[in-house]
């Protein structure tokens, strides 16, 4: 069975209700104790004074019938061991001993509340004292009633419906403070169930104030800040990477269209070839898209630590296009990570490099400030300073015609720069004396 109440508002109201009858039921008891005590003493000292003379009256012979009214209004009796009154105060004078208890001999004084003798109304608190150690000693006997409120429980029944009020109250008003502070609550949840892949344009209303819920209606509309701009980035790769596919496809479309329908004048090979083209480009814009979606998403690619050096010398090695590749090497540092990932990192910015270069290149590894730092710098026209961060984004060419031609496919510096992210690293254009210069920064091993 499920114990917990799914409403917050109801469990707190319960919760409250329990504590609050627990605290307020021990004060009411607490209490009850304090008023019984404290309202009694008063009475007791009285009896207890009026008891003490009597019996001392008793003691020296002086006692008269009948006993002087009591300013305090108590019933003074001198009862014999037979049970009769042989003094009283006048207007008790007829009624019998205020209670039927003697104190023991040893006993001397008793205090108590005596409730059974129906000629006195209501419950009477005694003192009752053996004026002399005698057994058969007269006792003198001093009494007051009770006030109501002690009798019959009605302070408890009191204290009772106080603590009730007092309980019932406390969980109302958690009911209405928790329904108030949960209200926005609500409102946020409907928004939020209502907002949809389709429609991340609507926000959760904000409440005013700095608390718990007004940071959390924050917090939601900022992931739905971050998802609409993520969904509308998505949604333009989608629409970009389809352009990019639409070209080759169409003069593919084209190529053949002409061949089929000019059979006699189609050069053959030269149709083949053009096709070739087209599929090559196809492939390569598709092979990069993959790589896109894969990188940093960890699966099942193995990491190992690497000679960057070592594999940034290799792949200069392995350049065979007419532009001179200078290398420095500083350090030997180590970095860890994909390997297949950072050679095509290292490809495409030396592909760039090459590309754009007027003679020659200049690479450099080194250590600087705990980070392992490759540059790659051209002796090209450079990129003015507002596109450096453009030329990142996703097919991205500044320089369309020089780019498409030499088969570039527009994505090499956006995947260059997630291998990067996804190493831990970066990847920025610096500023340079001449042409372009790329700088990579990867955490060493060891930091990694
Ligand atoms: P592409 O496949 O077109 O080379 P990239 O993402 O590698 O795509 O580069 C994007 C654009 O950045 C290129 O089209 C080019 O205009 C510019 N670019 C990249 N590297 C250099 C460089 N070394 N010098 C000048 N421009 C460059």
């Amino acid at each position: 069975m499920r114990l917990r109440p799914r409403s917050i508002r109801v469990r707190d109201t319960l919760i409250a209700a329990v504590i609050s009858l627990l605290a307020f039921s021990a004060l009411g008891v607490t209490l009850d104790v304090i008023i019984r005590d404290v309202g009694t003493a008063q009475m007791l000292r009285e009896n207890q004074l009026a008891a003490r003379r009597i019996s001392g009256a008793v003691r020296d012979g002086t006692m008269r019938h009948p006993i002087p009214d009591d300013p305090a209004g108590l019933v003074l009796q001198v009862v014999g061991p037979d049970r009769r009154v042989r003094a009283s105060t006048a207007i008790d004078a007829w009624r019998p001993p205020v209670s039927a208890r003697r104190p023991a001999v040893g006993e001397r004084v008793v205090d108590y509340v005596e409730c059974d003798v129906p000629e006195y109304r209501g419950c009477m608190l005694v003192e009752a004292i053996r004026a002399t150690t005698a057994p058969d000693s007269v006792v003198v006997y001093a009494a007051q009633p009770m006030p109501v409120v002690f009798t019959a429980g009605l302070l408890e029944w009191i204290l009772t419906a106080v603590v009730l009020v007092l309980s019932t109250l406390t969980s109302w008003t958690t009911w209405k403070v928790v329904g108030r502070t949960l209200r926005p609550v609500e409102a946020i949840r409907a928004q939020l169930s209502e907002i949809s892949a389709s429609d991340l344009s609507r926000r959760v209303p904000q409440p005013a104030g700095e608390d718990e819920i007004a940071q959390l209606a924050r917090t939601a509309n900022e992931t739905l800040d971050r998802l609409e701009r993520s969904v509308a980035r998505q949604r333009q790769f989608s629409s970009d990477a389809s352009h990019e596919l639409r070209t080759p496809i169409a003069a593919l479309r084209a190529n053949l269209e002409d061949a089929s329908m000019h059979p006699d004048d189609t050069d053959l090979e030269a149709v083949v070839r053009a096709a070739l083209r087209d599929t090559d480009r196809l492939e390569s814009i598709v092979t990069d898209l993959l790589l896109l979606a894969r990188i940093g998403t960890g699966g099942a690619v193995a990491q190992e630590v690497i000679d960057f050096a070592e594999l940034v010398r290799l792949e200069v090695r392995r350049r065979a296009s007419g532009v001179v590749i200078r290398i420095a090497v500083d350090a030997r540092p180590a970095v860890r990570g994909v390997r297949m990932q950072l050679v095509r990192l290292l490809h495409n910015l030396l592909d760039n490099a090459e590309r754009y270069a007027e003679s020659c290149v200049e690479v450099a590894v080194s250590e600087t400030d705990g980070q392992v730092v490759l540059t790659v710098t051209d002796d090209g026209s450079g990129i003015p300073e507002q596109d450096r961060e453009r030329v990142f984004e996703r097919f991205t060419r500044l320089d369309t015609a020089r780019s498409r031609s030499a088969g570039g496919t527009g994505l090499g510096l956006a995947i260059a720069r997630d291998i990067a992210t996804a190493h831990g690293g970066s990847l920025r254009i610096e500023e340079s004396l001449l042409g372009a210069r790329f700088a990579l920064r990867l955490p060493p091993a060891d930091h990694s």
